[in-house]
């Protein structure tokens, strides 16, 4: 496995008086994907060739996609050939069952963090039978009850099976991704031992003073407030109000398509 390349240097690590620069590297392999490769027809066969971007074959200039075939890019550059139905084929063994059946199994919660790593995924699991909700609310209460362990599943929202840890906020059900350990890309580190009187001085003079109240608003996104309060104060600049009859309700922004052209138009936030 290769070093990964770090996506940002030098950030600084400010961890109450202690200040140390550090690298940002991304922890998880990308999916391994198939490429698209000709490998010629049955008159003029030739070495598998990647298509990439090219919307033809460099080697034969073949543009018929539907005889294409789909390859793993191998070290030297060359591609092993495989069958796009028996990929799909795989897939779909693969994903059998985990597309409409989350089958729940609990693990001491230390081992599950350390052994795995957070998602993207994200979702929130709510009783379709409105009938079956005092049995669906068990569920919930046992699982808060229970931060010792860690609730774990398998669920397929396309074509790939995803590992997902329920957890309780505010009273919803919610289904967090967990990323598997095959899948961190991890640079080995050298073993230190850290001494005692390290240990002692950190945690005096350095973790114990700064204990604070979680208060969300400390990591709060800052952008979203302050592009309403810009927008807000343009929606008061003679000549900048669309004309509105007196009676009509508050102007309401979109955020998201404020956000999209922004980001269409390459303007930096
Ligand atoms: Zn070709």
């Amino acid at each position: 496995m290769s070093a990964p390349r770090a996506y940002r240097k030098d950030v600084s690590l400010v961890f109450g008086q202690v200040i140390i620069p550090v690298n940002i590297t991304n922890a998880v392999i990308r999916d391994e994907s198939l490429s698209n490769i000709c490998c010629g027809d049955s008159n003029k066969p030739h070495d598998a060739a990647g298509i990439r971007n090219n919307p033809a074959c460099p080697v034969c200039g073949n543009q018929d996609a539907t005889t294409w075939r789909k390859g793993r890019k191998e070290r030297d550059g060359s591609y092993v050939p495989v069958d796009v139905t028996e990929v799909k084929q795989l897939q779909e063994e693969a994903v059998a069952g985990t597309k409409d059946m989350l089958t729940i199994g609990w693990h001491p919660a230390n081992d599950v963090l350390t052994k795995t790593a957070p998602g993207k995924g994200c979702y929130q699991l709510t009783p379709s039978k409105e009938g079956l909700r005092s049995f669906f609310d068990g569920v919930v209460d046992a699982i808060e009850r229970h931060p010792e362990l860690a609730f774990m599943t398998l669920w397929s929202p396309t074509t790939r099976s995803n590992q997902y840890q329920l957890t309780v906020q505010s009273g919803a059900l919610v289904m967090v991704e967990r990323v598997r350990a095959e899948n961190l890309n991890l640079t080995p580190q050298p073993a230190t031992s850290v001494g005692q009187s390290d240990r002692d001085m950190l945690d005096q003079f350095v973790i114990a003073p700064k204990v604070s109240a979680f208060d969300p608003t400390t990591y709060a996104d800052s952008f979203k407030a302050k592009l309403e309060a810009l927008i807000a104060a343009r929606q008061s600049t003679p000549g900048a109000v669309l004309p509105s009859a007196p009676s009509a309700p508050a102007a309401t922004v979109d955020l998201s398509s404020l956000l999209a052209s922004l980001a269409t138009s390459g303007a930096t936030p």
